[in-house]
């Protein structure tokens, strides 16, 4: 037997003080394996068994031999990883393993390792480590640095515009484009209803009155016919988001705008490298906003970008992300501004990020076709369509889930170790939201079926469907 073993183990003559110092011993924790006299594995019991047996009376003099252990599970030396942790649940989270002689050997134990996330950065196959060891080592590990103008110059690039101005997070980065736009008080702005709070909540703080609006079945993105509807008067700008890495109808959109003048700004915190008729989403806007969190397509840990061609807006983003600052004039503020800066140590793993971003957006689309695959023979879900002259970059695989309710499937595939979310609420559904909503049918529907799936690098597809068949045939 294991020597690091010893300590969690008891005879089955035991007596129950005994018993409890062996479930005490680590590792592993909360576990006693019971002997019998060929030392041959006869028991398993758990603090929760102890639990019940002081419920019954029993007390710490008492021996094992006067109680009837449990069934347990076990797993023979040899067998594949695989088909020991198949034995696991919520449950059962540490199994021993024995010999032929049925002596024990070793134990699994399931831990959080196993649990399978919505999203896990993907930080450790390029410069991420090298980048930011480097800014660290410049002591520069605030906001100026090489690596924030280096991120901003190509991010911008890449999205095809000339300008990037990165800030603290894809939040405050909205709040700033509608900032220098000059959206504020007395203003209407356009926003989806199915979409991240972020959005809604960066309208409301600039001042302005969100104008919610519904989305379309099909692209779940906001409908450009629900934006003619909702325009007064007063509107001033509409905030277009990719939801789910899907390119809004962006140039119809943008021609509404152009013929309204409203501004138009595109919230693609969820889309980056995604494009429209070849065109990367994020050059339509007069400002585009993007977020790095860590669970977006590239990340910074926290961070966003604000993009625009417009050098002038670019310039008034720069100084009101610095206090209102004047440039030149150190500590002379002509603008009440803000302190939305992205750190260099940021913009580091940003850089490297970007490096690897078409690989990284490459793999993210094989998964979803490798979902789809998997899943398709079940009939019981949708996935968020590929339409004509739109490109989009799965962010997270998601799909609709076709049957009445699909809390019964999340909670299996949850039971599973397997982190299924459900959709972002309709933003007119939440009571601090709904007066400000305009319309909102097809969000509704939208968010009550729409889930989303483990989307990152460690993903095996197979662990996902091998869940999903035990719930079909349950
Ligand atoms: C993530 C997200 C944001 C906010 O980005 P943070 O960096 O988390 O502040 C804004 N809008 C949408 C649509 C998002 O998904």
């Amino acid at each position: 037997m294991v020597t690091k073993l010893a300590s969690s183990t008891v005879s089955n003559s035991a007596s129950l003080r005994k018993v409890l110092a062996a479930i005490n011993a680590t590792p592993p924790a909360g576990i006693a394996f019971v002997l019998d006299a060929q030392n041959k594995l006869c028991g398993v019991v758990t603090d929760g068994d102890f639990r019940r047996w002081l419920l019954e009376g029993c007390n710490l003099d008492d021996s094992l031999k006067d109680i009837s252990l449990n069934q347990f599970v076990h797993a023979t030396a040899g067998e594949s990883l695989e088909e020991i942790i198949s034995r696991t649940n919520d449950k059962i989270r540490i199994i021993p393993i024995v010999n032929d002689q049925f002596e024990l050997v070793d134990y699994i134990q399931i831990d959080k390792r196993m649990h399978l996330p919505v999203a896990v950065p993907d930080l450790n196959q390029g410069n991420e480590l090298k980048y930011l060891t480097d800014a660290f080592l410049s002591s520069l590990i605030s906001s100026q640095g090489a690596y924030i103008n280096r991120f901003e110059e190509e991010f911008a690039a890449y999205c095809g515009v000339r300008e990037g101005v990165a800030t603290a997070n894809g939040t405050v980065a909205i709040h700033l484009a509608l900032t220098a736009l000059g959206v504020g008080k007395g203003d209407e702005v356009i926003v989806p209803d199915l979409t991240f709070a972020a959005t809604i909540n960066a309208v409301l703080h600039a001042g302005a009155t969100p104008v919610i609006v519904d989305v379309n079945l099909d692209d779940w993105c906001i409908s450009v016919e629900e934006i003619k509807k909702a325009i007064t008067p007063k509107t001033k700008a509409v905030i277009a988001v990719h939801l789910y890495g899907q390119p809004c109808e962006i140039d119809a959109i943008k021609a509404l705008c152009e013929s309204h003048r409203l501004f138009l700004i595109e919230d693609a915190a969820e889309a980056h490298g995604a494009a429209y008729k070849g065109q990367k989403v994020g050059s339509f806007g007069d400002i585009a906003t993007f977020s790095f969190f860590a669970n977006k397509v590239i990340t910074t840990g926290e961070g966003g970008m604000c993009i625009t061609d417009s050098t002038e807006l670019a310039e008034r983003m720069r100084i009101l992300r610095d206090h209102g600052m004047n440039k030149q004039k150190r500590y002379w503020h002509e603008e009440v501004g803000f302190n939305y800066r992205m750190t260099n140590m940021q913009a580091a793993i940003g850089c490297a990020q970007l490096e690897r971003i078409e690989p990284i957006i490459t793999y993210r689309n094989e998964l979803e076709e490798a979902y789809k695959e998997q899943f398709e023979a079940t009939n019981l879900f949708t996935f968020q369509k590929k339409l004509p002259d739109r490109e989009k970059t799965v962010w997270l695989v998601s799909a609709l889930y076709e049957q009445e309710d699909k809390t019964a499937f999340m909670k299996l595939m949850r039971s599973n170790g397997i982190d299924v979310r459900p959709f972002f609420y309709p933003l007119s559904a939440m009571p601090i939201y709904t007066p400000y909503s305009f319309s909102n049918i097809n969000s509704h529907l939208l968010s009550a079926k729409g889930l989303s799936f483990p989307t990152h690098w460690s993903v095996e597809v197979g662990k996902v469907a091998k869940a999903l068949r035990q719930f079909t045939e349950s």
